[in-house]
């Protein structure tokens, strides 16, 4: 039965959402082109806009309440003025407000006219982002407002800030969602679920939660708002969720809806290669395996994502799973998020494959020219494997047959890639199988939602004998302590990393905190030989470093995080993190991962600036008692969400606009069961609901 939405549309009348931008008054060709660049071309995509965070700038907060971290407004007499032009500009501007702490407005960039403006005595209203700076707390680069004596008036609702478009205020786009929330139709009409689910959650309908989010009343629950636990926002999640779910769920329908080839070969083959490992696969590996081979024996597109701790064997599983599309015939792909983990499965796949006389093909953005053309030669002409990074998701990269495409560490690639390495292969009427392999353990509620497109398989035992590694939390200020563990580990014939996390966000900053810690960690180990990776080396760079490291000729690594994922030196045993405080737990444990791979005991020394918060402390104290990659990541959703922990290139789509897998996990059972529901008895209304979530654009990018 068609819904009423599309029952509107067959008469030929646009609904309200559908129509474009430009029927806006005041909204001409140059800006729908910008909106249209943002993906936004119709009334809808404005109305799902939604405010990425509130501003509250209806009251002010004492400065002696202030934590670093928040976003407030205070308002202070500014009783200290320090300027600087001459060699690196400055201004700092002390403000009190007789709470008992001042606060520091720093701005590093300003006209003189606006230095200035700062008289001792006068007053200031200021609004940012606090944080701790060299003279206790500091707001840098804070809106502000100096006045003598009538202090401005308060605001008397929250502010919505919305996400950022290039060309487009903020405040030019509160204006145009407004506009566009007046043409909203009646609740009945514009509400999608089945008013039932809507009422068994006591949550509002769309229409008043769309108003309440953009709009809110000044009565309103603001603390609700600001926590994003206000009923209207719950409302919000559930139907975003629902959309996410059903996304992933459409995608695998379409995957499922095509053939894959039969590989039920290469027994033998598995055989001969099981043989000549050093070890036995343990029973979760032989499980895993198993359910792999199940799917690949069947004309169904396998999707199976597996997930297991660091350490606990997952590359071999890749590589016995490749024998039997081999053994069938059929090309794989493996790709790898770094060329670091790339270039080590690749050798791994030689000393494996090779001897069963499987040709294995390297392809990586460093291999140019004529190689590079050479290997793509290969590849459509039917090479059996191939290892490579992104370079394997490129443009002009074809196969002959693809028979199972293999994507390890997935959280650092998107679904999207996922699916471009898939359509690189496959023939006019079979797609690849795919196996998506990770480490980042995801709790289960949460890896039903966030991969509802796959299957999932567990490896939930590591190999045996592995020692558990030793972790401890150190003060940064005994750093010359950890120096000196550092020479005498390296004195015992052990090896090291030290690993820079500074600023993760910029591989600039990183790189460069890296060589500075290089210099440091240089002089004050005189007699050891250390070695520096970073992202910014060109890869042949990279890989000498890296060569020289597991060759045991560097006693020490001095790395950013590009280490993080799949390198594998067993002799290493000893790493010290900078700045743990920084990093997720999820992100500490995959990089502490990195030692105790071989038979002595490993450490891992967790290197804080102090005073950590009592939260950060709960949190480094667990990465301290437990080694369980799940136990940590559960703990680590509950202390810190659930979009910090997957990231959003994980979850897969796009990122979460208002849901919070973690905040809003109670909702996860109805979402799925509701999904079920619409997939089967009303495909239609599910396509509308998404075409709300992910924008008109998404509708164009597939017809
Ligand atoms: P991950 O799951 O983190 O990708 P790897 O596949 O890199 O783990 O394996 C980690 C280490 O464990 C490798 O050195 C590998 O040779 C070893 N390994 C894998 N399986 C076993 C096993 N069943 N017994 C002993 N060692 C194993
Ligand atoms: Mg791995």
């Amino acid at each position: 039965m068609p819904s009423s939405f599309s029952a509107e549309r067959d008469r030929g009348a646009l609904p309200a959402g559908a129509r474009p931008l430009s029927s806006l008054v005041g909204v001409g060709p140059a800006l729908v082109a910008t909106l249209a660049r943002r993906g936004l071309l119709c009334l809808q995509d404005l109305w799902f806009t939604l405010p990425l965070r509130y501003e509250d700038l209806t009251r002010i907060t004492p400065v002696a309440a202030l934590q670093s971290g928040q976003r407030a407004q205070v308002e202070g007499v500014v009783t200290q003025v320090e300027t600087g032009f001459r060699f690196r500009p400055l201004l700092q501007v002390v403000i009190e407000d007789g709470s008992g702490t001042a606060l520091v407005l720093r701005f590093i960039h300003f006209r003189r006219a606006q230095a200035a403006q700062f008289v001792p005595g006068m007053r200031v209203r200021a609004y940012g982002e606090v944080r701790e700076g060299h003279q206790g707390l500091e707001i840098v680069h804070p809106r502000y407002r100096v006045f003598d004596a009538r202090a401005p008036q308060l605001a008397t609702h929250l502010g919505a800030v919305y996400p950022l478009t290039e060309g487009v205020t903020n405040a030019r786009m509160a204006s145009l969602v407004t506009r566009a929330l007046a043409q909203l139709p009646c609740a009945a009409e514009l509400d999608l679920l089945p008013p039932l689910d809507s009422a068994a959650l006591a949550l509002p309908d769309l229409r008043s939660a769309l108003l309440a989010v953009h709009q809110p009343a000044p009565d309103d629950d603001l603390t609700a708002l600001l926590a994003g636990t206000h009923p209207a926002q719950r409302r919000l999640a559930f139907e975003e969720l629902l959309a996410q779910h059903l996304a992933l769920r459409q995608l695998r329908q379409r995957a499922r809806g095509h053939a894959a080839p039969v590989c039920a070969e290469g027994r033998a083959l598995m055989h001969r290669l099981r043989v000549n490992l050093p070890y036995a696969l343990t029973s979760a590996q032989q499980r895993v395996l198993d359910e792999i081979l199940a799917d690949l024996a069947t004309p169904q597109p396998m999707l199976r994502l597996v997930q297991g701790d660091v350490g606990s064997g997952k590359t071999i599983i890749a590589a016995l799973a490749a024998l039997a599309v081999v053994a069938s015939g059929r090309q794989v792909a493996l790709a790898a998020p770094t060329e670091l983990l790339a270039e080590q499965h690749y050798r791994s796949f030689v000393t494996w494959l090779q001897p069963l006389g499987i040709e294995v093909l390297w392809l990586a953005g460093k291999v140019q020219g004529r190689a590079r053309n050479a290997a793509l030669k290969r590849l459509s002409e039917g090479a059996a494997v191939c290892v490579g990074t992104h370079a394997l998701m490129q443009e002009g990269v074809q196969f002959r047959n693809l028979g199972l495409a293999i994507v390890d560490e997935q959280h650092r690639f998107g679904v999207h890639q996922r699916l471009s390495l898939v359509e690189k292969g496959g023939t006019a009427d079979e797609v690849p199988h795919q196996l998506v392999l990770t480490a980042t353990p995801i709790p289960r509620t949460l890896a039903m939602t966030a991969y509802a497109d796959l299957d999932i398989s567990v490896l939930d035992e590591l190999p045996p004998g592995r020692i558990p590694v030793q972790t401890t939390l150190v003060a940064a200020s005994r750093r010359a302590e950890v120096i000196e563990r550092i020479h005498h580990a390296c004195a015992n014939g052990r090896q090291a990393y030290w690993v820079c996390t500074l600023v993760e966000e910029s591989d600039v900053l990183a790189a460069q905190a890296a060589a500075v810690a290089h210099i440091e960690l240089s002089a004050a180990l005189p007699m050891l030989s250390i070695g520096l990776v970073h992202g910014r080396m060109k890869p042949a760079a990279k890989q000498a470093v890296m060569d020289a490291f597991k060759r045991g000729e560097l006693a020490l690594l001095v790395a950013t995080t590009v280490i993080e994922v799949g390198v594998d030196v067993s002799n290493a045993s000893l790493m010290v993190i900078e700045n743990a405080e920084r990093l997720g737990l999820a992100q500490l444990h995959q990089l502490r991962g990195r030692v105790g791979r071989g038979s002595t005991a490993s450490h891992c020394v967790l290197l804080y600036q102090p005073p950590l918060s009592a939260n950060a402390r709960a949190r480094l104290s667990l990465l301290r008692e437990s080694n369980d990659g799940f136990r940590i990541a559960e703990m680590d959703l509950k202390l810190r969400g659930a979009g910090e922990m997957l990231g959003t290139r994980q979850t897969g789509l796009l990122a979460l606009r208002v849901a919070d897998l973690a905040r809003d996990a109670d909702l996860l059972p109805m979402v799925r069961e509701l999904a079920d529901r619409l997939l089967q008895s009303d495909p239609g209304r599910a396509e509308l609901i998404l075409q709300r979530w992910f924008g008109s654009a998404r509708r164009y990018a597939q017809a």
